[in-house]
């Protein structure tokens, strides 16, 4: 995380003020000349150079602050970190208005918590919560902006065959990445049928069902992307033409950083403060899935959160998949699924999906390009 953060804020503008250099380029008052009467009379006239040079200078200066007071519009890059949905966000955008700037800032910390609010799992006043309390049970109205999330989340699961799948939570609630626990054979054999996408019936009117009891859902693997999306869109909405949002493994860029491109960083998956590889991007999204973000290890497994819907387990093979694309809910729900389709089957699938390429780094370290990257 840090060296992504890093290699995020790796060229900082900063705003130059003009150094006038007043001692040096004052007129000397050292010259000689002929007579006393002369001399100090080029003593006073130098006295008088100065004053007025002095006067001049105090003058401009004057006016300058003038001019910041009288237009408080000031261009400038506005930046905010900060934790939300279990994670490090982080917001920088290009404002012509440093007031709105400001407020544009907070306003994409609110979009984030307003969205965690609604979606997270360790909420009981959450949607989410409400759902999978309750949907197993009866239909259960909920938002329109949930519902349209539940679809987007069911149409990968049907592209990607059940790789994507949200329903992963009915077994993903077994593990605690933090204690070490994992689920039982007898337990992981019980629950595993409960992974199913068609469980999840998606009604008329923003209603959701389960076919089953004990079938649990979690968006982690979209949620993020989304609310990355969305801060962009409010972004975008309020004339902002240059910034980047990032949470976790998902950025989204709006246009360039005024000129250039923005750097951003695929993070080593085993070195914390190490960077496989940075990307030169502007108006498109990346993220990332790692083996590395949550995880515990026993008995040389690494059981990390992403869960093959097959097996209700950790795949193997793959350390990270980066995903880049149009926006962010797509590539974040998307590098999830290709981690758990694999190298091979992943390529394949990526090479299907117009806009999209991926950077896949195996567990023996080798990074594979998709085909719009490769040289
Ligand atoms: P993060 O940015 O949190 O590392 P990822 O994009 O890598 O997230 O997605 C991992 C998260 O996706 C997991 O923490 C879990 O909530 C969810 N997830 C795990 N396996 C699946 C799956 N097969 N389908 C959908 N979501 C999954
Ligand atoms: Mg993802």
């Amino acid at each position: 995380m840090d060296s992504y953060k890093q290699e995020l804020s790796i060229i900082p503008q900063k705003r130059y003020f003009t150094h006038f250099g007043v001692a040096n380029q004052a007129p000397s008052l050292s010259y000689t000349s002929g007579s006393a009467t002369i001399q100090l009379l080029s003593v006073l006239v130098g006295i008088i150079v100065t004053l007025i040079y002095l006067l001049r200078c105090f003058m401009l200066s004057f006016l300058l602050v003038l001019l910041a007071f009288t237009f408080p519009v000031q261009a400038q890059w506005h930046r905010l970190p900060f934790q939300t949905m279990g994670t490090q966000a982080y917001v920088e955008l290009w404002a012509e208005d440093d007031k709105l700037g400001k407020d544009l800032l907070l306003a994409v910390q609110n979009e984030f918590e307003r969205i965690n609010q609604q979606m997270s799992p360790y909420l009981a006043s959450s949607e989410l919560s409400l759902l999978n309390r309750e949907a197993a049970n009866r239909p259960v109205t909920i938002s329109r902006e949930l519902y349209q999330l539940l679809q987007q989340a069911e149409q990968l699961a049907v592209l990607s065959n059940g790789a994507f799948d949200i329903s992963f939570a009915s077994v993903g609630f077994s593990y605690d990445y933090r204690q070490h626990i994992k689920p039982s054979t007898e337990q992981l054999d019980s629950q595993r049928p409960l992974i199913n996408y068609r469980h999840i019936k998606l009604l008329p009117d923003n209603q959701v069902q389960f076919a089953k009891a004990g079938v649990k859902i979690d968006l982690g693997g979209i949620a993020k992307g989304y609310a990355v999306e969305q801060a962009i869109g409010l972004l975008a909405k309020a004339g902002v033409k240059h910034a980047l949002v990032t949470a976790g493994g998902d950025t989204r860029l709006l246009g360039d950083k005024r000129g250039r491109p923005w750097m951003v960083a695929i993070k080593h998956p085993r070195k914390d403060d190490d960077i496989v590889a940075q990307l030169p991007l502007a108006d498109s999204a990346i993220s990332t899935s790692g083996d590395y973000e949550r995880f515990f290890i026993e008995d040389g497994v690494r059981y990390h959160h992403i869960l093959d819907p097959k097996s209700g387990q950790s795949p193997s093979g793959l350390m990270s998949v980066t995903v880049l694309g149009p926006d962010a809910t797509r590539t974040d729900s998307m590098s999830t699924t290709l981690f758990v389709m694999g190298l091979e089957r992943g390529m394949a699938f990526i090479e299907q999906q117009a806009e999209f390429e991926a950077i896949f780094i195996s567990s023996e370290h080798q990074l594979y390009f998709s085909s719009g990257l490769a040289q």
